[in-house]
């Protein structure tokens, strides 16, 4: 069996093309104000694409950056601003923070009604309870990359490999909310290999290249792989691609997967936080 390749840059690309349609159709642009703290290189790049995708789409946004020392008060401040300006409808905090600022107060800092990524604890409690309002654009986009490949969900088995607060947890409760059987397996799981063999779904979000090999995979499986690792200039996922295509129904591709999906889904967000305040 050779498994059906998702392509999340192309189905990423139809999503951003329709909210571009519908941002050309405002009055005013949405606005996403992105904070970055510190040098981490990778969230560099990230916030650079996230931005770049944006304009493209119609979406104002704009970049603000804190020196690795910042304190939390800094940030705390910024946010609280952030928090005030009419202009701006989304904000994203760019994680991983510095370690002298708590990753929890500056995200209890963002108004619910700006909280793009859906980390605030009163998002991630809504999520808790089965509401999805705003819930984390990379969880969001694994699901959406599921319904679009038209995955059953429901009465499946669904194994999530990483329990992070921004993807293994919500997405694992996003699947729980459309009836999935779900287990996390995470750095302390005693025989992954039991787990993810029994797995219909399985979700790859572990940040270790090459963790998932097909042997651990069961055939016909619809296969996730979040992970970006980079190694030797080359980008790659949790997955062992090759081998595991001949084992699964359906794969993502690294890159080309899961990544265009987060971003689309960061606009999708920004438009609906836009459309709400609009309502207020
Ligand atoms: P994280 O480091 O916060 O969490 C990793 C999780 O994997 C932890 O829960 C840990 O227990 C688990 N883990 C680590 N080694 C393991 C092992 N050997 N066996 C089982 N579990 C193990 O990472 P994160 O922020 O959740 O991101 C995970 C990966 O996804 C990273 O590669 C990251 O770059 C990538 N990522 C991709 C996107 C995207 O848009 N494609 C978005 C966010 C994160």
């Amino acid at each position: 069996m050779t498994a059906q390749i998702i392509d999340g840059k192309a189905i990423a690309q139809k999503i951003k093309e329709k909210i571009k349609a519908e941002v050309a159709t405002l009055g005013k642009k949405p606005g996403l104000a992105a904070i970055i703290a510190g040098d981490n290189p990778a969230s560099k790049i990230y916030v650079g694409m996230k931005r770049k995708t944006c304009k493209e789409a119609g979406i104002y946004s704009e970049e603000h950056k804190l020196p690795e020392q910042a304190t939390e008060k800094e940030l705390i401040e910024l946010i609280r601003k952030l928090n005030n300006e009419d202009k701006i409808d989304a904000i994203l905090v760019q994680l991983p923070l510095p370690p002298q600022i708590s990753t929890e107060k500056a995200l209890n800092e963002v108004a619910i009604e700006k909280d793009v990524d859906g980390f605030s604890p009163a998002n991630v409690g809504k999520l808790m309870a089965g509401n999805e309002n705003m819930v984390p654009c990379t969880p969001k986009g694994i699901i959406r990359l599921l319904e679009e490949t038209g995955t059953k969900i429901d009465g499946k088995s669904a194994v999530i490999v990483g329990r992070s607060n921004i993807v293994g947890k919500p997405t694992a409760l996003m699947l729980l909310n459309r009836n999935a059987t779900v287990t996390i397996c995470h750095s302390k799981t005693s025989n992954l290999a039991e787990h993810t063999r029994k797995a219909d779904i399985l979700i790859a979000a572990a940040g270790k290249p090459k963790l998932i090999t097909a042997d651990m995979i069961k055939k016909g499986a619809i296969v996730i792989d979040v992970g970006i690792n980079k190694a030797d200039g080359e980008i790659s996922g949790d997955v062992d691609y090759k081998q595991a295509k001949e084992k699964a129904a359906a794969i993502t591709p690294v890159p080309g997967g899961v990544g265009p999906m987060t971003i689309a889904m960061l606009l999708e967000n920004t438009l609906k936080l836009h459309k709400e305040r609009k309502q207020k």
